[in-house]
């Protein structure tokens, strides 16, 4: 559940109608709830209760300053998987002990950075990796914690791009291949193994994929142990998935989710991090968008909008679908028609959705993209230059503009011009 309702026929995010919003900012914009941010993170939070444990906000999914404090106020840590990412979440405050840093490729500045700013943990991907963490660590005259982040080998059954814990897949370490990689980490002497980490990809709809990986982090767990290994903390990655329609069968809850985790690896007495970043801010976030045109096809009509890929660029990456609802509700009655819904990049990529039935629209009509708070405006570019979209932060009645729209004269002056020009 999300807290963009209709009320006496008007969209709202929270206590304020959306069309005041972009009233105030233009279209198009992202619009964020933080009841639902917060009612996202302590569902995980409640659903852990009784172990020890970390709910690490995976920020990549939205990383904007307002977010990422409202989460880390409410006691959330941060998955980072990049320096940028490690220095926003300094900035919003979070601690360096709750901060995991994530990805495959860490450089030696990054490794650096997070080293003399304080980590939680590394979660490690490589040999290479780890020795050179090992290295800077020495050089610093630190030690650096870390897990090992292993790759269980099943299916998420999720979209190609974004499953990982298949073998093919570049993430993690083959889990038969575990005992060795952590007999190489136990010689290093400035490493610390704190744990285990495994992350099996995003958007998983069926707990199955999970209980089959926990379970093999499980039997690691014990052989490790039984090799001399202190493990005492599990990372286990996020990707629990949303419901991105209000028909389909809903994906697992997170306290169901919870409870599978308890089941399967409760014995072991770890500390439990989990990494959680679409479920946290995808329904807690819409793109609101302005019909420029409706153009009368031969067989179709097209609603031509102000947002376009380079705002939101799920459905063009991912076929995703997005919910698309008006921002005035339809009246009862009125026969809803199948639109085209495309923005006016110059590629025909450039479609949100086909067939869609929608209420007649006109120019001027606003309408919102449901689900669009993770992996929408931090994956958003400046093609066609068009400037990067404002996002605004709603907090019961009121509202803030948490990122401006640049203006042109500062989106063409990040450009410089070479001495002989
Ligand atoms: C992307 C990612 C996540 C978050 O996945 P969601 O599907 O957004 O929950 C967590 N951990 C790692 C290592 C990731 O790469």
């Amino acid at each position: 559940m999300d807290h963009f309702l209709y009320r006496d026929g008007a969209l709202y995010a929270e206590d304020v109608p959306v069309a005041e919003i972009a009233a105030a900012v233009g279209s198009p914009c992202y619009i964020y709830s933080t009841a639902t941010l917060l009612r996202h993170f302590r569902l995980f939070d409640e659903a852990l209760e009784g172990t020890e444990h970390l709910v690490c906000y995976a920020m990549k999914a939205a990383s904007n300053q307002a977010i990422l404090k409202t989460l880390a106020d409410a006691g959330a840590g941060m998955d980072v998987v990049s320096q940028g990412e490690y220095l926003r979440a300094k900035a919003a405050g979070v601690p360096g002990d709750k901060i995991v840093f994530s990805g495959v490729g860490k450089t030696e500045e990054e490794i650096r950075t997070a080293l003399s700013g304080g980590i939680r943990q590394f979660n490690v991907e490589s040999e290479p990796e780890m020795v050179e963490i090992n290295r800077v660590a020495q050089e610093l005259g630190k030690t650096a914690p870390i897990t090992i982040r292993v790759n269980p080998d099943v299916d998420a059954k999720t979209h190609a791009k974004i499953a990982t814990g298949k073998s093919e897949n570049k993430f993690g370490i083959p889990i038969s291949r575990a005992k060795e990689v952590y007999a190489l980490a136990a010689s290093l002497p400035a490493l610390d193994v704190v744990g285990i980490d495994c992350h099996i990809g995003s958007q998983l709809t069926e707990l199955e994929p999970f209980a089959l990986a926990y379970q093999k982090v499980a039997e690691l767990t014990e052989s490790l142990r039984a090799e001399g290994h202190n493990i005492r903390r599990l990372d286990l990655g996020g990707g629990l998935g949303i419901p991105y329609t209000r028909s389909n069968d809903a994906p697992p809850l997170p306290v169901e989710y919870g409870q599978l985790i308890k089941d399967t690896l409760g014995h072991l007495g770890c500390e439990i991090e989990i990494e959680p970043g679409r479920l946290i801010a995808g329904n807690a976030g819409i793109m609101l968008s302005k019909v420029i045109y409706v153009k009368s096809g031969e067989d179709r009509d097209f609603l031509i909008i102000d947002g376009a890929m380079n705002d939101l660029i799920r459905p063009a990456m991912y076929e995703a679908h997005h919910d698309i609802v008006p921002v005035v509700e339809a009246t009862p009655g009125v026969e809803p028609r199948p639109y085209d819904i495309v923005g006016p990049v110059c590629e025909s990529g450039d479609t949100f959705a086909k067939g869609r039935n929608m209420p007649p629209l006109d120019a001027g009509d606003l309408i919102a993209f449901r689900s669009a708070g993770a992996y929408g405006a931090v994956m958003a570019s400046e093609y066609n230059s068009r400037p990067l979209i404002p996002e605004v932060l709603v907090n019961g009645d009121q509202f803030a503009v948490i990122r401006k729209r640049p203006s042109f004269d500062e989106m063409i002056n990040r450009d410089t011009m070479p001495e002989w020009l």
